[in-house]
């Protein structure tokens, strides 16, 4: 068959099965190599939508596909996912009863399915490879494929002989998936599963759906419970460094009536595993956990992921942020930062007998310090760690979204890089600081290095403050710490440029005592009709056992509380809304939708039809402004109400956003007409952290400083900015 046609097969199965109308990067060329019966190795970020990869062409290609996945808690939560969408498939792994066991084999075995999901000890076993010889096989997908290598962090023994069923199945195409492959374990993977040949697709890592949050820790607590304020009712997974400090921050949270729960390795496997349960069928709000949790949780709302203590290193860090926002949703990963925590893992890695460990452990925390500190954007540093580099900066971290103030360093560069290079590349940044700031202490005599020209010639500045320059000029990579001999600072090739292209090094200034504050705006759907759709997933999903986010995805529900549509046709139009979810539950959703209407017949134009309830947030408001109410009250325009006084029509303006301010109550959205529910939408979606200027600038609709303001007002005043 030829390319179109596959094309053309897997765009339909893409809409009418998973209800999306679009495939993400990677995701069509890999399914169509497999269509066309070749491997595929497949590198991609969690979240990414490594899944569709192999469960279209297993439904499109003739015979069963089969799953390896070491995960077995994961593999019902798929099945069922699969099965709301009308797919045939299902899994055999140890977690079934043997009559269950023998229902799954009998359908495998009459090719009745497109789908069968396998642990690999049981694929293995001789019983069931006699069966995989008797039926038509489509193709293997083997999931989280980094567990073949022992590079790996995950290396599972069953994995490795993984490699024989290329040899005994050559015609059968194979797909390789997994999130977590270094170039090292890359090789070793596609060497140990056979698949050298195999056609290699990278996606970036960028997670651009993710915030970046660091906090400076103060009141962990508090800080925490604050930043939920933001996220009521959502699902996160809050990461502490030891099992005392889960089990504490649990019972805090509980205390405040959030639905949290402990999830550490000294917990019996039952309870975890009913903890784990609840989570995934969103019961169970918050998890609090030690870094046992994670792998084997497939959950794709989880909204926001905090990092209570420093995390173990760059690596861990990203694979524990990726855990949120799998479903492409906005969410936040927020990391609480203390010195006190650094100072702990120092402490921590001294202990480290082996040397060569104990560099490996020490060049780890400073990456994550590095990150931490970053006063660049936040996913350039981290992208950076991992290789990829990062154009522009992201403009949804906090450095970003917050800017710190910039100012030209070029002279503290060149001071820099002249220390640099008087010490040879051979000492690390404690060491440069030192000689920068004159330090008496008795190594830098031994060397003499207090004859150094340098020497001294940056007391003025205080030894964090230096920190931070030399950090950003790491950042800028005027400079490389190298990790084989201590962290030593070496000159880089573009260092060669400071102070020579006469191009100033802008720096980010040194702000003691972080950071930025979190604010947001609230969303923009309707809050009202998504909660109900969600009570009915909630239902939906326990009528048949599910999790509900198998039902629906969050965003399946955000959509449908943005544009309500009220037929069936509206319906298929909605992202995740395949045929068979549509013949399935569509009545139930159209109803929800209806009635919801029905009871508010203005809710789509916002706050239009209900007079709602001002809050003050300004001064009483003085005689001119309350004789502007009078005759606003008898049913003047502005215009009229000008004329009638001799004043601008701004200063009418003015009283109203006075009026409002002392939360009297103006028809804002009547003086602003069909414009105002654009208006609210772009005010909702606006960058949280941007200028009030620049959020104007940036609306579609044009309006006068006065109308601005009345707005903004307005919106205060409904409490919702
Ligand atoms: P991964 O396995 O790479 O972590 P998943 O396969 O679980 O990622 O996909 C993550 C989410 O993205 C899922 O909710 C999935 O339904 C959704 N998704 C995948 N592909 C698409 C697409 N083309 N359009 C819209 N949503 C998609
Ligand atoms: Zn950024």
């Amino acid at each position: 068959m030829i390319t179109e046609q596959y094309k053309e097969q897997a765009y339909k199965a893409l809409h009418d099965i998973f209800g999306y109308s679009e495939f993400r990067p990677m995701q069509e060329d890999i399914i169509l190599s497999l269509l066309e019966g070749k491997d595929a190795f497949v590198l991609m970020p969690t979240g990414g939508g490594k899944s569709i990869c192999y469960q279209i062409p297993a439904i499109l290609r003739e015979g069963t596909g089969i799953v390896v996945s070491p995960l077995i808690s994961l593999m019902k939560d798929q099945v069922d996912s699969l099965t709301a969408c009308g797919v045939r498939a299902a899994y055999y792994n140890s977690s079934l009863k043997a009559a269950q066991a023998k229902e799954v084999l009998a359908s495998f075995a009459s090719g009745e399915l497109d789908l069968l999901y396998v642990a690999p000890e049981r694929l293995l076993s001789k019983s069931f490879m006699q069966k995989l010889e008797s039926v038509k096989i489509g193709m293997f997908a083997i999931d989280e494929a980094h567990c073949v290598s022992q590079w790996g962090h995950d290396f599972r023994p069953e994995y490795v002989r993984l490699g024989e069923l290329r040899e005994m199945f050559p015609d059968v195409p194979m797909l390789a998936l997994t999130a977590t492959a270094d170039e090292h374990t890359r090789e070793d993977v596609t060497k140990r599963l056979k698949l050298e040949e195999a056609e290699c697709f990278v996606a970036s890592f960028d997670r651009p759906n993710i915030r970046y949050l660091v906090a400076e820790k103060r009141q962990p607590l508090t800080q925490i419970l604050q930043f939920l304020e933001c996220w009521p009712n959502a699902s996160g997974v809050i990461y502490c460094l030891s099992r005392k400090r889960v089990e504490d921050l649990a019972v805090n949270l509980q205390r405040h009536g959030i639905r949290a729960a402990a999830y550490h390795a000294g917990m019996p496997g039952r309870t975890r595993d009913k903890v784990q349960d609840e989570f995934l069928r969103d019961r169970i709000k918050v998890i609090v956990a030690t870094i046992a949790f994670g792998m084997g949780v497939d959950k794709p709302n989880v909204r926001f992921v905090i990092h209570h203590d420093l995390p173990k290193s760059i690596e861990s860090y990203y694979q524990e942020t990726g855990r949120a926002g799998r479903d492409g949703l906005e969410s936040e990963a927020l990391m609480l930062y203390g010195s006190g925590d650094v100072n702990l893992v120092r402490r921590l890695i001294e202990n480290v007998e082996n040397p060569e460990q104990r560099r490996v452990e020490v060049h780890k925390l400073n990456g994550m310090i590095g990150f931490a500190e970053a006063l660049t954007c936040r996913r350039k540093v981290l992208l950076g760690y991992f290789g990829e580099e990062l154009e522009e900066p992201c403009g949804n971290c906090d450095v970003c979204l917050d800017p710190p103030e910039t100012y030209d360093a070029t002279e503290l560069a060149e001071l820099a890089l002249s220390c640099v290079r008087e010490l040879n590349g051979d000492f690390g940044m404690g060491y440069v600081i030192d000689v920068l700031r004159g330090s008496k202490n008795a190594r830098i005599r031994e060397h003499g290095h207090d004859q150094l020209k340098s020497y001294g010639k940056g007391a003025d500045i205080n030894a964090d403050e230096w920190m931070s320059i030399l950090r950003q000029l790491v950042h800028h990579g005027y400079f490389v710490q190298d990790i084989s001999r201590r962290a030593a600072m070496k000159a880089t090739r573009k260092a060669e440029k400071i102070g020579v292209s006469g191009e100033p090094i802008m720096l980010a200034r040194y702000k003691p005592g972080i950071r930025r504050q979190l604010k947001r705006f609230g969303a923009a759907k309707d809050e009202v009709l998504y909660n109900k759709l969600v009570e009915l997933r909630q239902q939906l999903a326990d009528d048949e056992d599910m999790a509900p986010h198998a039902v629906f995805s969050d965003v399946t529900l955000t959509e449908l509380s943005r544009i309500k549509p009220q037929d069936e046709d509206g319906l298929s139009r909605i992202s995740g809304m395949g045929q068979h979810k549509l013949d399935a539950y569509g009545e139930r959703l159209l109803e929800v939708i209806r009635e919801h209407l029905a009871a508010a017949p203005d809710a789509e134009s916002g706050a239009k039809s209900d007079i709602p309830k001002l809050i003050a947030k300004g001064p009483p408001v003085n005689d001119n402004q309350s004789y502007t109410y009078s005759l606003y009250k008898k049913g003047m325009s502005v215009q009229e109400n000008a004329a009638h006084q001799g004043i601008s029509e701004s200063t009418v303006l003015n009283h109203y956003i006075a009026l409002i301010r002392a939360a009297h109550f103006i028809d804002v959205p009547a003086y602003f007409g069909d414009k105002f529910d654009t208006l609210m939408q772009e005010l909702d979606d606006a960058d949280p952290y941007a200028s009030l200027s620049e959020i104007k600038r940036d609306l579609s609709i044009e309006t006068s400083n006065e109308e601005f303001r009345l707005l903004m007002a307005w919106r205060e005043a409904i409490g919702v900015a």
